[in-house]
């Protein structure tokens, strides 16, 4: 089975992209969704969470706070680590398990979501690597939009991250969705065309 990893930046449309991967029959490993699935109350990483930081954590309902656990976190790099420590290997085995049920169930291709592909070493798990595009200015223009913030605050959030251009750099397919979503939508199809097409060409060779 081929696997191709998808990322992008804050609002460069990388759920968009997803969403019509999703219509044209793809597998689509959402690592996003995963993370918040782990960390439900009663699940080894919520309890690892509790019996670290304590019940202050938790929100009354007994789910982690999530706004608090990620003040924390954003304030204090050890407690990041410490954190993914928790999270990480219980993601990727969870990612892992779903790869392998695609790859079963006979998928020429899957595709892994995943904010942080490059950042968190997800790539290496890829055989190829698109990444969603927007220019500058439109990336503010829509991040600004979609989250009713300042400009300040969207820039502050663009600026947390690893820049669009350097994962352009690194990756091996642009989709550049800084025009409309029917120019989008082409790059698309015809990207997952083109991986289709190589899946099929390396007969599957790959197996988890
Ligand atoms: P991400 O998942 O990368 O954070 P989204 O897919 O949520 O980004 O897109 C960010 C915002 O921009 C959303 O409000 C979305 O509806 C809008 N958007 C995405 N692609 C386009 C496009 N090609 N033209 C106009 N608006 C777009």
């Amino acid at each position: 089975m081929r696997i191709v990893g998808l990322t992008g930046g804050i609002a460069s449309g990388k759920s968009t992209v997803s969403e019509r991967l999703r219509r044209l029959g793809a597998v689509i490993v959402d690592a996003d969704g995963i993370a918040r699935e782990i960390v439900k109350q009663g699940k080894p990483a919520w309890q690892d969470i509790v019996e670290w930081l304590g019940p202050g954590v938790l929100s009354p309902g007994g789910g982690l706070d999530r706004s608090r656990l990620g003040d924390l976190v954003f304030r204090d790099a050890a407690a990041r680590r410490k954190l993914e420590s928790i999270t990480h290997p219980r993601i990727r085995e969870a990612a892992l398990r779903a790869l392998a049920e695609a790859d079963r169930a006979g998928r020429p291709v899957a595709v892994i979501d995943v904010p942080l592909l490059f950042e968190a070493g997800w790539d290496k798990l890829a055989d190829e690597t698109w990444v969603v595009y927007v220019d500058p200015a439109t990336q503010l223009d829509r991040l600004m939009k979609r989250d009713g913030l300042t400009a300040e605050q969207a820039k502050a959030r663009i600026d947390a991250q690893m820049s669009l251009e350097e994962k352009t750099r690194l990756a091996d397919v642009v989709i550049d969705n800084s025009k409309d979503p029917e120019n989008t939508g082409r790059q698309v199809d015809e990207a997952w065309r083109q991986a289709r097409a190589m899946a099929e060409q390396a007969g599957n060779g790959r197996h988890f």
